[in-house]
């Protein structure tokens, strides 16, 4: 980013149902400027509040100093800039100026994919290749944002987009569930038992309804999903009797299958016409993924295998901040 050497950072927010999201703005060698990012628990706002003071970057007019108090204006997208505005206010002496949710996703999303390259990146089989995005064949996406909740939004254009559909059954859903069963502490202590555990403990598989020779008989895969936590169902086990490892396991399955199910069924819908001319693809955001490379890897594997290889998912740097450098993105409107 191209800015004046001392102009003063920029900071905009994305205020969601689980985490608040930060993205601003460092000067670095020769007059230029970097974006930063960081995240918050929601529950833990006191400590965005510090941090944000601690970087300086509302030290202008944040300050407790008579009538400077709230003249700074924040740009912020999510339910919570409308939540917490009262928060910001006394805390940091900031107003929110509130952004539209889907368009910050969407602006924030095109920001990636037209101006950093290396933005989007495939996980298919253990490798991570980056696919070059041409402004030309960009348009129309998809664009799976995967948060507390689900969206699946069509982009169009930049600016131009439609939220076709989306669930409440999303990483909110699977955390919540997760810390439950499992009794984590934290997403990345959810992913690290994920990481170690076996979905098959729990999972109904089609082999186990139809036996492997039918099955072999009438050339279905063994050990095709037939219900995640099937199993369960006819075991005389109590939770205690399972290892949290193989409950993280089962239920990081259980959603990510479940939302690429939901992404496919969209796309034949918003793209019957133009499935023929070229491999499509759809675009990954939302901190569920977090980088994480065997979510990435599920989504990949099973977007792959019903899209009939039609379909290629593609994962973004930094997919949690979508909003937030959306929302930053605004500062130039
Ligand atoms: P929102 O804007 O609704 O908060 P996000 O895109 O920030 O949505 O994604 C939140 C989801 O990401 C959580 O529900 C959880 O599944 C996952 N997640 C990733 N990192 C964390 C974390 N550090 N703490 C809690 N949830 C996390």
């Amino acid at each position: 980013l191209p800015r004046q050497p001392a102009a003063p950072p920029l900071l905009a927010l994305d205020i969601g149902g689980t985490l608040i999201k930060l993205v601003y703005t460092a000067s670095c060698g020769g007059g230029g400027a970097e974006l930063r990012f960081a995240k918050f628990e929601r529950r833990r706002m006191q400590e965005c509040f510090d941090f944000v003071r601690a970087q300086g970057l509302v030290h202008r007019n944040g300050s407790t100093m008579g009538s400077s108090k709230e003249n700074m204006a924040l740009k912020a997208s999510g339910g919570g800039a409308y939540k917490y505005t009262e928060d910001f206010r006394e805390k940091l002496g900031v107003c929110l100026d509130k952004v539209d949710e889907m368009d910050s996703v969407v602006s924030g999303a095109n920001f990636l994919l037209q101006s950093v390259p290396g933005a989007a990146f495939t996980h298919m089989n253990g490798k991570k290749s980056s696919v070059d995005i041409s402004p030309n064949n960009l348009f129309p996406y998809l664009l799976v944002n995967i948060g507390s909740g689900v969206s699946i939004l069509k982009v169009t254009g930049n600016r131009k987009f439609e939220r076709v559909t989306g669930t409440h059954i999303g990483g909110g859903t699977m955390f919540g569930l997760a810390k439950l069963l499992t009794g984590c502490k934290s997403y990345d202590e959810f992913l690290q038992l994920s990481q170690k555990g076996d979905n098959f403990v729990l999972d109904l598989i089609v082999k186990d309804i139809c036996g492997e020779l039918v099955c072999q008989k009438q050339g279905l895969s063994t050990s095709t999903l037939a219900s995640s936590f099937g199993k369960v169902i006819t075991s005389k086990k109590k939770l205690t009797d399972y290892r949290p490892e193989d409950l993280a396991s089962t239920l990081l399955s259980a959603f990510t299958y479940n939302i690429a199910q939901i992404m496919l069924e969209v796309d034949n819908i918003s793209f019957l016409v133009a499935s023929i001319l070229r491999l499509r693809r759809v675009f990954f955001g939302g901190s569920y993924i977090r980088g994480h490379k065997s979510t990435m890897q599920n989504i990949s594997y099973a977007i792959d295998f019903w899209s009939q290889s039609k379909m290629q998912a593609v994962f973004l740097q930094h997919e949690g901040y979508l909003g937030a450098l959306g929302a930053l993105m605004s500062y130039g409107d």
